[in-house]
């Protein structure tokens, strides 16, 4: 038994296209009963092959379900006639998605997400990601070498719509900027943790307009990082506290900064580091320079990087 889209007067709208700019792409003949040829399968006649367990009683008779019919069903079932958002792959637009449509809209009259959010394919080296290919590794193999946070970072860079390119400069890439934004949380510490968020502060209202244009996440977090400029420059607290607040609803910057830039040291003794920075300021207060050059050069040997400041020396592991 089949859906006739041309019973549908919406069939297209998803992809803003007509029924016959989608028939162009489609070299389906018309067969099956089928009176178009986008014409799709709702419920299948069992075969006198398929197996028991591939069969059910129907008012159409015995069979199974088409493919399409499983996503109407399920979100029927779990959401309701009409919900927020739906999301996929930008390849089950069409035809699954107009297909989803037709069924659902079809069937209740109303409509039934008010939000489609289609994303890009990942790529791997500027290639397309496959089995075939053996670029192929899963979201497990990656948190082994990188951060969650990173990874989370790398993601929202890019456009949600857009082909998220995986490469491993890309996450190193990840992880050096996002260093640059918990530097300015380690220099500045943010006053009112946890507060609200004024969305009419100047960050804030731009970050939101951001998010707020089909969930650019790459413009909000341009917006971070022009906050961690003006929190180095003006060593302001309240600035420091919207930095990590506007992190917090990309699920960024939520961690202890020190710990973030410590990360990455091998076998780390801090009270050993601390001893080495005092001896350290004891070889500069003695005018030894050569000594203090010589500590920090042998911490820099093992990852350790110093940062001088007012208010003292810190350390963090090497970018
Ligand atoms: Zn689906």
């Amino acid at each position: 038994m089949n859906y006739a889209v041309r019973r549908f007067p919406g069939y297209g709208k998803l992809s803003g296209k007509s029924l016959d700019e989608l028939r162009a792409g489609e070299r389906v003949a018309v067969s099956d009963g089928k009176q178009d040829p986008l014409d799709f399968v709702l419920w299948k006649s069992a075969k006198p092959e398929d197996p028991p367990q591939a069969r059910w009683d129907s008012a159409y008779g015995t069979g199974r379900p088409g493919w399409h019919i499983e996503c109407s069903a399920m979100s029927c079932a779990t959401l309701g006639e009409s919900f927020d958002i739906h999301g996929g792959g930008a390849d089950l637009q069409f035809p699954h998605h107009e297909n989803e449509i037709a069924q659902s809209e079809g069937a209740t009259g109303k409509p039934l997400a008010r939000l489609w959010m289609h994303n890009g394919f990942v790529r791997v080296d500027d290639e397309k990601m496959s089995k075939s290919l053996g670029n192929f590794f899963t979201i497990r193999d990656v948190l082994q070498r990188y951060g969650a946070e990173t990874v989370r970072f790398f993601i929202v860079r890019t456009h949600y719509r857009s082909a998220l390119n995986y490469s491993d400069a890309h996450l190193d890439d990840a992880r050096q900027a996002l260093r640059r934004l918990y530097t300015a949380l380690s220099l500045v510490h943010p006053a009112d943790d946890g507060a609200a968020i004024d969305w009419a502060a100047p960050h804030a209202a731009r970050f939101k307009a951001a998010m707020d244009e089909d969930f650019g996440t790459p413009g909000a977090v341009a917006v971070l990082f022009e906050l961690a400029g003006a929190v180095n420059k003006t060593r302001a607290p309240d600035l420091a506290g919207q930095l990590k607040a506007l992190g917090g609803i990309l699920g960024l910057l939520q961690g202890d900064p020190e710990a973030f830039l410590q990360a990455g040291v091998e076998a780390v003794d801090t009270d050993e580091i601390q001893a080495r920075i005092a001896a350290r300021a004891a070889a500069k207060a003695a005018r030894n320079f050569a000594e203090a050059d010589r500590i920090r050069d042998a911490l820099l040997a093992r990852g350790i990087v110093l940062k001088d400041s007012a208010a003292g020396t810190t350390w963090e592991a090497a970018p």
